[in-house]
């Protein structure tokens, strides 16, 4: 569902952007006087043809209405060009800002070149936009040597500053950018205290379209998040904040005040102001039965990315206590963490994922998702017992997905996961009860841009009986940077220095790397 435009119920503003887009309209003195590009400029999704460039007219950021102040159907000229000076200008058109998509544009743009950069702008009542750049997929069927492109989760607002966006944009030939979720936090404000250090101002939790809406606005006027978004395209996912706290496909966390009809259509509007504030394809994405978000990219025949929607179509969590569907610590012979019935990705997902995998011809295989799949036991008084928010909660469906890895016969699988505002590097195996074996794959936990880790020492003191979980660090936040070649992945843990500095510096905490043909970390 593009939103460019060809016919328009507001022909008066059309006309008046055909003469050259003159600096007052007359659609409200007051608006044209303002900056309608508050949000910045993104890309996203690229393939070897295009991409979607995103922005959002909001000359009002915090409008209670969610909708930025914007008027309905404001004509955009958007331009892709083969320079930053846009000497050569390669794409042009023109979109119309629609209220009803909370006053987001996504322009899918085709026809380009493979594997080179493009830069695009947008222009509003003779008002230019920031300049973004975006990069084209190399063709699938081209030989790649090598691409580093970067991944960040769980960036909360009132916690710190997003310096982590803003040295992951400054990673030199970075291709892309992986959102693995927590990409907003939906919860209320606190008070300042304690670490934190900005606050949600009057924005209230965020339970509604508008207010989902104001939360997006909120982040997209951070300077650090705009120049990520303006200096690589985005491939992003969703985890629990998006909507609200550890939920669980239609289960909330509060099964008694939101039972799935309501909590259903609590999703829908977060949802939707996710779609809108990301630049997502909309054309993939808005689907008769619902959102799609998971997808599949490939970088020449270098990898296969296979991004993963791991909320939507998840079962209820195991072995619900006092009829909250949040996550807890259960033990490990909750008879739900077995039961083949329960999924984490819903059937068809999986299928989508397992058919992807028996076809891929990828040199690497990488899986782009939101939760710890690597088993983590915590011994105590009681026994040992599991956190059931993550692949630890669904036991049958990770040994589906660690099997089929193996069966599907795909060459160097790597996982990511994000939410455990943590730095991990695991092995995963296919049957973590056997000690001597060969690892499956290795995967990677990416701490938080902001987010406060959990327990250190707690966690520690967990690892002994933990081998599998090869590096593990909750005390700083970061990203990750990834440079893959035909030969080697090496990753780097890149933490900030401070995140309550707003120019905090960033270093590498720790590196981890993979051989081609040897599964598992180096
Ligand atoms: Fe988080
Ligand atoms: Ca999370």
């Amino acid at each position: 569902m593009p939103l460019l435009s060809t016919g328009t119920s507001r022909r008066r503003l059309v006309t008046a952007a055909a003469v050259g887009f003159p600096a007052i309209l007359t659609c409200g003195r007051a608006f044209a006087a303002q900056d309608p590009f508050t949000q910045g400029v993104a890309s996203g999704d690229p393939l070897a043809d295009g991409f979607v460039i995103w922005t959002r007219i909001a000359p009002d950021i915090f409008a209670e209405d969610g909708m930025g102040g914007a008027p309905d159907g404001l004509p955009v000229r958007w331009e892709v060009a083969r320079d930053e000076g846009f000497r050569h200008i390669v794409k042009v058109g023109e979109a119309l800002a629609r209220r009803a998509f909370g006053s987001t544009l996504h322009v899918e743009v085709s026809g380009l070149d493979p594997d080179r950069p493009y830069w695009y702008r947008f222009i509003a009542q003779g008002v230019n936009s920031p300049t973004g750049r975006a990069w084209t997929a190399p063709r699938p069927d081209a030989a790649v040597d090598r691409v580093r492109f970067t991944a960040a989760s769980c960036s909360h607002w009132e916690w710190g500053y997003f310096s982590a966006y803003r040295h992951m944009a400054q990673e030199e030939d970075s291709r892309f950018t992986l959102f693995l979720g927590d990409y907003i936090y939906e919860s209320p404000g606190q008070p300042l205290v304690g670490g934190r250090v900005r606050s949600y101002g009057d924005l209230p939790e965020a339970d509604s379209l508008a207010n989902y809406r104001r939360r997006y606005a909120l982040h997209h006027s951070d300077p650090d998040l705009q120049a990520l978004h303006a200096a690589a395209p985005a491939i992003a996912i969703w985890d629990d904040h998006e909507v609200q706290d550890d939920y669980s496909g239609i289960w909330s966390k509060q099964l008694d005040q939101l039972p799935p009809a309501r909590f259903r259509q609590r999703r829908q509007a977060a949802y939707q102001a996710f779609v809108e504030n990301l630049p997502v394809r909309l054309s993939r994405v808005m689907r008769p039965e619902g959102y799609r978000i998971h997808n599949r990219l490939h970088w020449g025949r270098l990898a296969q990315f296979d991004a993963l929607d791991g909320r939507q179509f998840r079962s209820p969590p195991a072995c619900i206590e006092q009829g909250s569907g949040k996550g807890h610590m259960t033990a490990i012979d909750c008879p739900d963490l077995e039961d083949p019935s329960r999924t984490f990705l819903g059937f068809e997902q999986e299928r989508w994922l397992y058919d992807g995998w028996n076809r891929s011809t990828a040199e690497w295989n990488v899986l782009v998702q939101n939760l710890l799949i690597a088993p983590m036991v915590f011994d105590t008084p009681k026994g040992p017992v599991i956190w059931t928010d993550t692949w630890n909660g669904f036991g049958a469906a990770r040994r589906r997905l660690i099997d089929t890895m193996v069966s599907s016969g795909i060459r160097n699988p790597v996982t990511l996961a994000g939410d455990y505002h943590s730095f991990w590097a695991n092995n995963l195996y296919r049957d973590f009860d056997k000690p001597g074996q060969k690892p499956v794959a290795a995967e990677f936990v990416v701490s938080s841009i902001t987010s406060s880790g959990p327990p250190e020492n707690f966690y520690k003191n967990a690892m002994p009986a933990n081998p599998q979980i090869r590096y593990f660090d909750s005390t700083h936040r970061g990203y990750m940077a990834f440079d893959l070649g035909s030969d080697r992945l090496d990753v780097r843990m890149m933490a900030t220095s401070d995140r309550t500095d707003r120019h905090a510096t960033a270093y590498i905490l720790h590196s981890a790397s993979v051989e081609a043909g040897v599964p598992g970390l180096t």
